[in-house]
């Protein structure tokens, strides 16, 4: 047996509690892991709280990402011992997830903890900061550089957006942090943001197309902002559009598009080939001051992850939330 948060449904009402969980349980693959540190991202938040379908099996074991030690192997690739990580393939959704103290996934999905990381730093970072990495990659695919001027980042003090202000900031890119809490300026100061710009300027319907300001954005919020945001990109700018902490639907015009050259990159994290994931951690080893990566943190217990959940998507967590399951580092 072993404890896990686990959500159910009946007759349309959501539960979710921390309970003992037998093995045999466990979903299908070929590798058992113990579990050490999950995290709470958006997506989990909406899946423990029951806003959104993210759950489409039921009961499920929520946590899209999971750090923790190999406790048995029918895959060549992974032995009893091994560090590995876990982010996204629908683990958490259709396929019991990391929010518990042991997990069961095809090797396939794994990939090896990247040095120099802790497993607890593995997951600081988590679905979240490797998603802000995969933006800051979507956007050089495009050619975006530092010489090209500004990016703007929405969302800039929650998970994905304040890892990708310090991922950009670390590259020489002049940074312009979006904020709804202008008083986490000194926070997204010390990330490298050069300037943080109140969220209420993005909230408004705009033109279709408004003074040209950013070579690059990163957008984790969808709706009325990513619309603004687009309609202010410099000719030929990239925007990495990943979230939807605004809204799904997009009131936009095709007007930056047509007339700017402006490139719409979608980012998704779940099914991304392990190729690029490699590459987003490599990046994230490359550009992540582990200083400041312990300065976003705050430390849960699984318990918690019930009541901050609602907290995360009322926009009122700073930075990423780890969970700690078994602990290690
Ligand atoms: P967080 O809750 O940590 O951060 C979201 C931030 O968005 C908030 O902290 C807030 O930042 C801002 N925000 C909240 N409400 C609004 C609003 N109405 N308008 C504009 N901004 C708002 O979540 P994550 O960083 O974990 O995830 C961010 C988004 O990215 C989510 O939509 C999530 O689903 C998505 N995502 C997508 C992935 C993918 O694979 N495509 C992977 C990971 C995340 P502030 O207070 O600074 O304004």
């Amino acid at each position: 047996m072993f404890q896990g948060l686990l959500i159910d449904r009946h007759e349309g009402q959501q539960t979710a509690a921390v309970t003992a969980l037998d093995d045999a349980a466990l979903p299908e693959g070929e590798v058992t892991v113990r579990v050490a540190w999950s995290t709470l991202n958006y997506k989990d938040a909406l899946a423990i709280t029951g806003r959104s379908p993210v759950v489409r099996r039921f009961p499920m074991v929520p946590g899209i990402d999971f750090a923790g030690t190999v406790e048995s192997s029918a895959d060549p690739r992974y032995a009893v011992g091994d560090r590995v990580v876990l982010n996204g393939w629908g683990v958490g959704e259709v396929h019991w997830g990391g929010l518990a103290e042991r997990a069961r996934v095809p090797g396939r999905w794994l990939i090896p903890l990247q040095a120099p990381f802790t497993l607890r730093q593995a997951m600081g970072i988590g679905t979240a900061g490797y998603t802000a990495a995969l933006c800051v990659l979507a956007l050089e695919r495009h050619g975006l550089t530092p010489a090209q001027g500004p990016v703007l980042v929405t969302g800039a003090a929650g998970g994905v957006g304040s890892v990708a202000v310090a991922l950009l900031a670390r590259r020489g890119y002049e940074v312009a942090a979006v904020t709804g809490r202008v008083q986490e300026a000194d926070f997204l100061t010390r990330l490298g943001a050069r300037q943080i710009i109140d969220r209420a300027e993005f909230a408004q319907p705009g033109k279709p197309l408004e003074k040209e300001r950013w070579a690059g954005a990163v957008d984790v919020a969808g709706g009325q902002v990513l619309a603004n945001v687009c309609a202010a990109m410099r000719y030929r700018g990239t925007v990495a559009a990943c979230g939807l902490a605004a809204g799904m639907a997009w009131p936009a015009s095709v007007a930056p598009f047509i007339l700017r050259g402006v490139t719409l990159a979608g980012v998704d994290s779940v099914m991304v080939p392990t190729a690029d994931r490699l590459l987003a951690w490599q990046r994230l080893a490359d550009d992540l001051d582990p200083a400041l990566l312990e300065s976003l943190l705050r430390e849960i217990s699984l318990e918690q992850a019930i009541t901050v959940a609602p907290e995360l998507l009322a926009g009122q967590v700073r930075g990423r939330v780890v969970v700690r399951i078994g602990g290690e580092h």
